[in-house]
């Protein structure tokens, strides 16, 4: 029916990423998984802005190599790599390299994806989370999950206070603002539209979008 959202995702044209590559829409609070081959490019775009998207990458199709926040982070020497530095495996070799980045550059990788017992801490019973996306992502890619890495958790605003304690403060994320990466392995992506709606990080509601695997 013309006009009827079968709230299915499917390919479509987005002017976030460039005006060829088709984007995938990840509805909002659901995960998905996508293959990507040494030096193609992800991106991955806000649509209305203020989202946090919990970033998963993992070798392929063998995934016992996976992108480690703790070895990047002594790598980079920062909390997070500028555009032009990559983020290391588990082994401690480049298995994604950040080449743009389009946001205000807020990002985090210290706090671990949402998962049912976050949840149940926070008050509530049964609750979609990021654990349970990259369950779901790896299943459906026939892909074994050994391990639930630390995400690199793309727009996600934790400013640390000078007294070393941490906030959780809404994403400054801008409609169309987007990460992309480059792929230096094979590589199964995995990125989750953060479900959390019970605290402020994503504006109120989580939402969908858009994520796109290209020949540069
Ligand atoms: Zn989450």
């Amino acid at each position: 029916m013309p006009g009827c959202s079968t709230g299915i995702a499917k390919p479509r044209q987005s002017p976030l990423v460039e005006p060829s590559v088709a984007a995938t829409i990840v509805p909002a609070a659901t995960g998905k998984s996508f293959v990507a081959r040494a030096g193609q490019h992800i991106a991955v775009a806000q649509r209305d802005g203020g989202q946090v998207v919990d970033l998963f990458v993992f070798t392929y199709p063998e995934a016992d190599e996976y992108l480690s926040a703790q070895h990047t982070r002594v790598s980079s020497g920062r909390l997070f790599p500028r555009a032009g530095e990559p983020f290391l495996s588990n082994r401690r070799t480049p298995i994604v390299t950040l080449i743009a980045d389009s946001s205000p550059g807020v990002h985090d990788m210290l706090i671990a994806a949402c998962d049912p017992m976050r949840y149940q801490l926070l008050g509530a019973s049964a609750h979609p989370n990021c654990e349970q996306n990259l369950a779901t992502a790896m299943r459906e890619a026939g892909v074994e999950l050994r391990v639930v890495p630390q995400p690199v958790n793309l727009f996600m605003n934790v400013p640390v206070r000078p007294d070393g304690s941490l906030e959780l403060a809404p994403s400054p994320a801008g409609p169309g603002d987007r990460v992309v990466l480059r792929a230096e392995r094979d590589v199964l992506v995995v990125v989750s539209s953060c479900p959390q709606d019970m605290l402020p990080i994503n504006n109120g509601a989580p939402k969908d979008v858009d994520v796109a695997i290209y020949d540069p």
